[in-house]
């Protein structure tokens, strides 16, 4: 106890190239040892790396290109620096600079020996090190130095090349007793040196190869018994994606070691994944740090992050190789696959995953821990092919996803299964820790892929976003700031909405202002020359009066529809209504060509059966493009597997149909899903329809479809309109031809609807804490029908800030029947509390049903 008691705290911060090779952040690596280290109590060791560019000087020189040249500018580079920060540079780096050159004209440079190697690439942080200790001095801070080398010994791994036992070392994983006792004697009150070098056994010099300096970090942290090591580097730290490629990708603030491994080998380049192991012996907390955004949390790696199951990341790996093997009758015999193992070994090749079945065995082959040439790749193919039938499957592509208990995740991954069912898979892997998930596919196949997948893994609730103890903000929230978003328009009404739920719930109400600014904003553009709106979505007589006010037309699916809307607006013309229905029977089709309105037909089959229903007239016709897009499987509504429009491989045949009918295609059409995300959809949309009526003949207009999103969860933005506009009038002015049309429906209600519920009880069973609602799946279906998302309040106790999470349901039986899980509400929530579900004017009362036996909700209006 006395022991650990008189142990010194230490912190040991470390620093990348960008932030040694400029004085301001020099100034920054000064303050932050003085802040953190009085925080903690602690004394500081920084650990730094060499500057920008330095070390690819230093393996050039090793390489023997242009060695002295080189060694005279990276002599004369740090010469400046030093003018820059007030150092003289000899007293500051004159005996470094001669060892340097020393080092040119050692007798082991002709054979270019490994030691020697190592000796010249640890010259970089040397230098950086010994320039950073001089100048915090001068700057009055009590900086002391230290060569690492004396401190870190090269471990001793079994089966690797002579190169990597000296410039790729592993640090030795043995603890050394009274290492902080001894590391403690140094003089000054804070300690500089270097990352990526270490003591080799024979006493020269080794590396930890290429991010070395987190493992230096990581050793010192580990052997000091230190507090915490952090990485200060140039982003906020690890992500749930790559945000190059997925911008809405999640700051992750907190990981257990294993699941930080895993990141940091399948992905993430931050972190050096050889760097978590020590500190993760030693039960060392580390940290990822942004060094110009010191602000944010960061992402913290340790042992007491509570095991959350969940999808934390996904990655992806190129320039995978896979080699399938079929069987040719031998699968059976003793010792076959040993065999074959044995050959990827004798040409030094490591296999990565394994996936096997009766009759086939396929391993990929990782680029980074292989060499893999085309020769290579020959060699072993030959060998194998007098065992079995080979074939070698390339490039492709790993998609990795990382998190805890991935197996109880399985069935929530049924979107991200249906998103891999449309490439082809070549390999399943799922690691035994139950830790990650890889499917290999095509390279070819990958691009774009992983926003999608990011995208369905929240939808799905398998990467629980909505857990802000390990989820920060988005990559695009932390460059571009907090999503816009407006104010819900029932913050400011919460007396009028109680005043009303007392009158009786399940209750909608619906505010119609907010539906004019929406169907304003549609408009608010020369391109779109007609905006119908999907009454599907909610046709309530107000609504309808409303929109149609606003100048809007109506597009029905189905003939009760358009009786409805002729029954609530007699006087409306028929022109300013669309019939697209899907799979009617033949007699709604005679019913709307009757009245007059716009009829659009997606399939050869009707003009077949029925030639007399529509000889002689116009209509526009539906087509699938081929693809779907949407908030969920079930909403997309193009692609082979969708119900909906003419696929474009029967376009002519169609056209040829109409003509012989003398029937006159006067529109295209295309909805291809609801709620998608990408705002230069319907530019595509449109530039793509344009293109095919070009060849049509008499199409004077072209149908884009609804689909517009709105931002149902917290993190989501508002849709850029702006962008959706800015493509619409480019497309419209290289297509001016046509007159454009949109149908939205979500869009134009979704926000303006809230639905009102009351408590009716509170029950804690085995754990899980629920709030039972009067109305669950029977008023609201879509979290039951598509996992969607809703906002959900107890208006009656505002202001409350002691929460629980709470699981809300519904009076149905049915085990589906929950409205939102884990969401924080007052722990004071009781029986007769009114619940306010949001953003449900859309898809809410016109899919309610009576399923056992109870009342369909009451509907207000807000005028
Ligand atoms: C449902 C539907 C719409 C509206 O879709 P939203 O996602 O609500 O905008 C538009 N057009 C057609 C043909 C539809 O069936």
């Amino acid at each position: 106890m006395g022991l650990v008691a008189a142990r010194q705290k230490w912190l040991v911060l470390k620093f990348g190239g960008t932030s040694v090779s400029r004085r301001d952040r020099w100034d920054t690596i000064g303050r932050m040892a003085v802040e953190r280290g009085a925080a903690e109590g602690a004394r500081v060791l920084v650990v730094v790396s060499a500057m920008s560019g330095v070390t690819n000087e230093l393996q050039a020189i090793c390489d023997g290109d242009d060695a002295v040249a080189r060694v005279a500018a990276l002599a004369h580079r740090h010469r400046v620096f030093c003018e820059e920060l007030a150092l003289d540079p000899e007293q500051a780096l004159g005996q470094r600079l001669a060892e340097l050159e020393g080092l040119l004209r050692d007798p082991r440079a002709a054979g270019r020996a490994l030691a020697w190697q190592a000796e010249v690439l640890a010259q970089g942080e040397l230098l950086s090190s010994s320039i950073g200790a001089a100048y915090l001095c001068s700057q009055g801070l009590d900086f002391g130095w230290c060569d690492a080398r004396d401190w870190l010994q090269a471990g001793h791994v079994p089966n690797r090349t002579e190169s990597a036992l000296r410039l790729s070392v592993h640090p030795r994983r043995e603890i050394e007793p009274g290492f902080n006792d001894r590391f403690t004697q140094h003089p000054r009150a804070f300690v500089l040196t270097q990352g990526f070098i270490a003591r080799h056994d024979d006493g020269g010099t080794a590396v930890f190869g290429r991010g070395g300096s987190d493992t230096s970090a990581a050793c010192f942290g580990a052997l000091l018994g230190a507090v915490r090591v952090e990485i200060w580097t140039d982003v906020p730290g690890m992500f749930s994606a790559n945000p190059r490629e997925v911008p809405d990708a999640r700051l992750l603030t907190r990981l257990d070691y294993a699941e930080a491994q895993e990141i940091a080998t399948t992905g993430a380049k931050v972190l050096h994944p050889r760097s978590i192991g020590p500190c993760r012996r030693a039960g060392v907390p580390m940290m990822i740090l942004d060094t110009s955004r010191p602000e944010l949390p960061g992402t913290r790696i340790d042992a007491t992050a509570a095991a959350i199951p969940g999808v934390k990341a996904i990655s992806r790996r190129d320039g995978v190789v896979l080699v399938s093997m079929e069987s040719i009758g031998m699968w059976q015999q003793v010792g076959f696959l040993a065999d074959i193992f044995e050959l990827f070994k004798r040409h030094g090749l490591s296999v990565d995953l394994i996936g096997s079945s009766e009759t086939n065995v396929t391993i990929s082959l990782d680029p980074a821990d292989n060499l893999v040439t085309s020769n290579v790749l020959e060699a072993l193919a030959t060998d194998l092919a007098k065992v079995c039938r080979v074939k070698v499957i390339a490039p492709c592509t790993g998609i990795t996803l990382v998190g805890r208990g991935m197996r109880s995740l399985l069935h929530r991954l049924s979107d991200v299964w249906a998103t891999f069912g449309r490439e082809r898979v070549h390999l399943i892997s799922q690691s035994s820790n139950d830790l990650n998930l890889t499917f290999v596919i095509d390279e070819a196949d990958a691009d774009g892929l992983l926003p999608l997948l990011h995208a369905e893994l929240i939808a799905s609730g398998a990467m629980p976003v909505m857990d802000s103890d390990v989820f920060g903000p988005s990559w695009r929230e932390i460059e571009y700031g907090r999503p816009q978003r407006r104010e819900p328009w029932w913050i400011g009404q919460r007396e009028d909405l109680l005043a009303r739920a007392e009158t009786g719930t399940p209750r909608y109400v619906y505010h119609l202002e907010t539906v004019r600014e929406r169907a304003r904003d549609m408009l608010a553009t020369d391109a779109v020359d007609r905006c119908f709106f999907a009454i599907k979505a909610n046709p309530h007589p107000a609504i309808l009066r409303t929109v149609t006010d606003e100048g809007l037309g109506l597009e029905c699916v189905s003939l009760g529809e358009l009786e409805h809307v002729f029954a609530t607006l007699p006087e409306l013309p028929a022109s300013r209504v669309l019939f697209t229905p899907s799979f009617a029977p033949r007699r709604e089709y005679e019913a709307a060509l009757a009245r007059g309105v716009t009829v659009t037909l997606d399939n050869i089959e009707a003009l077949q059966r029925w030639p007399e229903v529509f000889r002689g007239r116009t209509i526009w016709l539906r087509l699938d493009l081929g693809r779907g897009d949407g908030h969920h499987e079930k909403v997309r509504t193009g692609g082979a597997a969708a119900k909906f429009g003419l696929p474009l491989a029967r376009f002519d045949a169609f056209l040829a149909h109409a003509h012989a009918l003398d029937i006159r295609i006067s529109g295209l059409h295309a909805h291809l899903g609801s709620g998608i995300e990408d705002p230069r959809h319907w530019r595509e949309v449109y530039a793509h329809l344009a293109g095919l009526a070009d060849t049509a003949g008499d199409v004077d207009t072209i149908d884009i479809g609804g689909g517009m999103p709105i931002p149902y969860t917290p993190d989501a933005q508002d849709f850029d309109l702006a962008v959706w506009r800015a493509g619409l009038d480019e497309i419209k002015a290289a297509f001016p031809r046509y007159a454009l049309v949109v149908e939205p429906g979500r869009y134009l209600v979704a926000e303006a609807g809230v639905l009102l519920l009351s408590v009716t009880q509170v029950v804690e069973k085995d754990g899980v804490h629920r709030i039972g609602c009067d109305g669950g799946m029977n008023v609201m279906m879509r979290p039951a029908l598509y996992d969607a998302w809703h906002g959900i309040h107890n208006i009656s106790r505002p202001g409350d800030t002691s929460t629980t999470a709470f699981e809300i349901v519904g009076p149905i039986c049915e085990t589906g029947d929950v409205l939102g899980r884990k969401r924080l509400l007052s722990s004071a929530t009781a029986e007769d509390d009114v619940i306010l579900v949001a953003d449900t004017g859309a898809y809410g009362m016109t899919m309610a049903n009576t399923y056992n036996l109870r009342a369909l909700p009451a509907e207000d209006i807000i005028e």
